[in-house]
């Protein structure tokens, strides 16, 4: 009766299990190769936590001259959205994280060991589904949502374990007869796996991440083929990582309950479980200085697209969760300065497991070192494609300006001691240079008088009248400073600033409130990068028509 269950159950012809491992051979790779993969489900939204599930498994692959594989895990159909597995690609690309095998895209997927979207494993699940039934370690189960919901409640209203489990799981005794009947009647139906295990007995499981845990052993007998067919995650990651040689599954703690059952999965097969390691969540510090989740819905800077939004370079994303990751990559890299981060061992003990901080202002202080190693053409091109896609009109202005722009970028850049470090984003890049262009710059003399103030009118006259008389773009810096010290003393300011600190009332101010004159009338900030420098960038005739005063 049992075959005959079983081919109601699967009607159509299935692959042995014999014919599914020889497809799967082992794989050869060299000592100490790690296989990892990421397994995002195509929901439509790539999420920081997305990336971080990425970045840490391909890094520790591909130090290790491992494999590192996309697996696209779609089995909960009601989730997916369209357009999302090109999604979950372009990012990783765009973020340089490159996977061996799996889909790509615009082509057909690569790897040996695939399909790799689960969805089109549905005969592999099924197989071993059938080859469970058959053995006796997997049952129908026909209990309706509301039934479920129903045994719910009375376990809440009896304090009792929730789940399927022991006495509540009502179809683990069923007869044959009944089993036949019922599907003969066309009810519908899940399979459940027949639990071995008793949860007042523990298993210690070492997490590659947190060391060794306790936990009771699992005795649920949890769904493992829906009523679609397809199965549950925890069958389908117990088949996929097995068939497809996963060494080490980086995934998050929110799976790190579900640990005693798939160790039991794999010992049902008797199979050996890869290692495990469940990485923190990214936590945010709230209002009331309380740490929390990162929230998808609450924290805009969740999302992946708030980065590109804001024009963080990726690299400089990438950095900085590798310094959520592994403190000690901010040692290396000051080590290092000039390495790109893949020369990083990323270390598994390392790796925090206790709930990183996300900190946004450490993030930018990042991504301005980032910049600030890129040459002035390097930020030129970084800096047009995002305004390609956010800012059009500036972007046409780069375009047209390109020599300018470059020029205006290497600003205290390549040949200097110390590289400006101003630029943390892209979309910061137009509020920086725009007092480059004449049409941009819209400060008026009343404006800069008030920013002058207390000088008055007639001495800042005096000093910009005086700066104009004598200004040759050919000056060396020195000469060109010279000359601003000469109209400070002129005009009782002083040069020497120890004497100024000593008596300030002896003077109007410093050459520092000379040169601030000049600063306003040129480029309207209080502060800029080296003025000289400025000057020569704007050219002569830009600058002696800000400094005409009318
Ligand atoms: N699809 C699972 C998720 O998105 C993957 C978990 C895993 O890596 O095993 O959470």
């Amino acid at each position: 009766m049992k075959a005959e269950i079983i081919n109601k159950i699967f009607p159509n012809p299935l692959p042995t299990i014999e014919e599914i491992e020889a497809k799967y051979p082992p794989r050869q790779l060299p000592e100490g190769a790690k296989v990892t993969r990421v397994g995002p489900s195509p929901t439509g939204l790539m999420h920081i936590g997305n990336l971080i599930a990425a970045l840490i498994p391909e890094r520790l692959a591909h130090q290790s001259n491992g494999v590192f594989f996309l697996r696209i895990e779609d089995t909960d159909q009601k989730r997916k959205v369209d357009g999302a597995v090109d999604l979950i690609l372009s990012s990783l690309y765009g973020y340089g994280i490159q996977n061996d095998e799996g889909p790509v895209l615009n082509g057909p997927e690569k790897g040996n060991y695939g399909p790799y979207f689960q969805s089109a494993r549905k005969e592999i699940y099924q197989a071993y589904v059938k080859d469970w039934l058959e053995k006796d370690l997997a049952y129908p189960c026909f209990c309706t949502e509301e039934e479920n919901e129903k045994n719910h409640a009375l376990q809440v209203a009896q304090n009792a374990r929730p789940g399927y489990h022991g006495g509540w799981a009502r179809c683990r005794n069923l007869s044959e007869e009944t089993v036949l009947q019922n599907l003969n009647e066309g009810k519908k139906f899940v399979i459940r796996f027949k639990s071995p295990g008793h949860y007042n007995k523990k298993i210690v499981i070492q997490d590659v991440l947190r060391g060794k845990r306790e936990f009771p052993e699992n005795d649920l007998d949890i769904v493992i083929l829906k009523g679609d067919g397809l199965p549950t995650y925890h069958f389908a990651h117990l088949i996929d990582d097995h068939l497809m040689g996963t060494t080490h599954v980086i995934r998050g703690e929110e799976w790190l309950s579900s640990l005693p059952l798939h160790i039991q999965l794999f010992q049902t097969m008797g199979w050996k479980p890869p290692k495990y390691g469940h990485i923190a969540h990214v936590q945010k510090m709230d209002e009331n200085g309380n740490r929390r989740k990162f929230s998808k819905r609450l924290d805009p800077e969740a999302k992946l697209t708030y980065y590109s939004e804001k024009g963080y370079p990726k690299t400089a994303l990438i950095e900085y969760l590798l310094n959520l990751a592994n403190s000690n990559f901010e040692d290396w890299r000051r080590a290092n300065p000039d390495k790109p981060y893949t020369d990083f061992e990323l270390s598994l003990n390392k790796l925090n497991s206790s709930g990183a901080l996300f900190d946004l202002v450490k993030l930018n202080s990042i991504s301005k070192d980032v910049i600030g190693k890129m040459t002035a053409r390097e930020i030129y091109d970084y800096a047009l494609e995002w305004m390609k896609n956010y800012d059009v009109p500036f972007s046409e202005v780069m375009e047209k300006n390109k020599d300018y722009m470059i020029r205006i970028f290497n600003i205290e850049r390549e040949g200097v001691k110390k590289v400006r470090k101003d630029i943390a984003v892209w979309s910061d890049v137009k509020n920086e240079v725009s007092y480059f262009f004449d049409d941009q710059f819209t400060l008026t003399t009343g404006e800069a008088y008030k920013l002058l103030s207390p000088l008055s009118v007639n001495e800042i006259m005096k000093i910009v009248n005086a700066f104009v008389e004598n200004y040759d773009e050919a000056d060396s810096k020195e000469i060109w400073f010279e000359k601003i010290k000469k109209i400070a003393e002129v005009n009782g300011f002083a040069t020497d600033m120890k004497a100024y600190k000593a008596e300030p009332s002896n003077f109007k101010g410093s050459v520092a409130d000379v040169a601030k004159v000049l600063r306003i009338f040129v480029t309207g900030k209080e502060q800029s990068p080296d003025l000289y420098a400025i000057m020569q960038v704007m050219g002569k005739d830009r600058v002696l028509k800000r400094l005409t005063i009318a």
